[in-house]
């Protein structure tokens, strides 16, 4: 139960200074101080009640407004950006009161002992050297109060030589050890920060590694699918997704037109303008052909100067059209390679079918079998297989 109050606490501390605009730092800072007042401030509120009740009215007079004043201070830093100057103000606020305590003493000097709290609050607050410099200054500023004209307005209390070097000795361990510890804490929280930093390095490096890695993996992909020298899909791609296309078309029995293009007397090109004119009179009728399909159509390059293509959603009587279309505009442009303007036609066999009753190799098989009429019948023209 204890320690469910404690983590709730912490929680609620952590709420606090989170929701202010301020630095990851600044925040840490702001912890430390909430976590004082939540100590301090019903403790210097108890403390100024009863000197109240005591009837030492200056002491309790002194006390709450320096509560209010060191609560107030939570607000005012919250809303700040760089709340350093109200920290060291409240640092001042604090010290006066602990060094009014020390000079006003109490009974057997007791209330010197708040000091006690100053050096582990100050190296708390304002890291380990300049909270030993807050921590020997109450020392000094103490000294030098009590030993002036200022101290006739108090009533100084007369400690003991013997208190006095054992209070000397127990408040310079104090500030040696809460010093220490806050050195330590700094340089461990130091030391997670630079690996944490390290971490997210090499985190985003492996990110930024992996993301190179998928983007080769997709260009290897897309360049194990694509024919190099028209942009096309190969043969391997073509008939993959030509198996996708057809176990679609399968289910649904829609039409589907089977065509496939041949440059017609193609060697005879190779052979009178030589194997690059060849290669650019390929990729010109691969131009031509991408020019008069639809885009969700599939073409592929299954040959060195043989083309096929699935027109999807195609009767046999579009396609002839389509593919007569694409057969003239070859046969009347000439292509332009160099100094050379070269003349080229192509033949083209196609296979339609509406049902699910053929197998895509059958159907490939009567598409080859309408060009090979198309090409022992002329050439330069369209043949379409029923
Ligand atoms: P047909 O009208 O009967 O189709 O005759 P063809 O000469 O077009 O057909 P054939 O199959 O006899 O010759 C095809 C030629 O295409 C043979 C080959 O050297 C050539 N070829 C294959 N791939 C390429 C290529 O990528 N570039 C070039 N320039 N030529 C190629
Ligand atoms: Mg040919
Ligand atoms: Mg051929």
């Amino acid at each position: 139960m204890i320690v469910d109050f404690f983590n709730n606490m912490a929680k609620k501390i952590a709420l606090f200074s989170d929701k202010a605009p301020i630095s990851k730092e600044a925040k840490t800072r702001l912890q430390h101080y909430v976590i004082f007042l939540v100590l301090g401030f019903p403790t210097m509120v108890l403390f100024g009640l009863y000197s109240f009740y005591k009837g030492n009215t200056t002491l309790a007079l002194i006390i709450l407004p320096s509560a209010l004043a060191l609560l107030a201070g939570i607000f005012i830093i919250r809303s700040l950006k760089d709340g350093t100057w109200v920290y060291r103000i409240n640092a001042i606020v604090y010290m006066s009161l602990l060094t009014y305590m020390i000079m006003i003493g109490g009974e057997d000097g007791s209330k010197a002992l708040w000091s006690f709290t100053w050096p582990l609050i100050s190296c708390f607050l304002f890291g380990y050297i300049e909270g030993s410099l807050w921590s020997i200054l109450l020392l000094v500023v103490t000294l030098i109060a009590y030993n002036s004209p200022i101290a006739q307005l108090v009533e100084r209390y007369n400690y003991s030589p013997d208190f006095q070097i054992r209070f000397l000795i127990i408040y310079g361990m104090c500030v040696v050890l809460s010093s220490w510890f806050e050195y330590s804490r700094a340089f461990y929280r130091q030391e997670s920060h630079q690996r944490n930093l390290r971490l997210d390095r090499e985190h985003i490096k492996l990110k930024k590694e992996i993301e190179a890695r998928q983007a080769l993996q997709e260009q290897l992909i897309t360049t194990a699918k694509i024919d190099s020298l028209t942009g096309i899909l190969n043969r391997g791609a073509f008939w993959e997704s030509a198996e996708l296309e057809w176990e679609k078309h399968q289910r649904f029995s829609d039409t589907l037109s089977f065509a496939i293009l041949d440059i017609d007397h193609f060697k005879r090109i190779n052979d009178t303008f030589g194997h690059p004119a060849g290669d650019e009179v390929i990729r010109q009728v691969v131009n031509s052909t991408l020019k008069g399909i639809r885009t969700f159509d599939i073409i592929g390059r299954i040959g060195g100067e043989e083309f096929a293509i699935i027109m999807l959603k195609t009767s046999s009587n579009d396609a002839k059209k389509i593919a007569k279309r694409i057969c003239k505009k070859i046969g009347t442009e000439s292509i332009k390679y160099q100094n050379e303007s070269i003349k080229c036609t192509v033949s083209c066999g196609i296979y339609s079918t509406a049902n699910n009753q053929h197998s895509l190799d059958s159907i490939y098989q009567k598409a080859d079998q309408a060009l090979y009429l198309a090409k022992r019948t002329g050439r330069n023209q369209v043949v379409a297989e029923h």
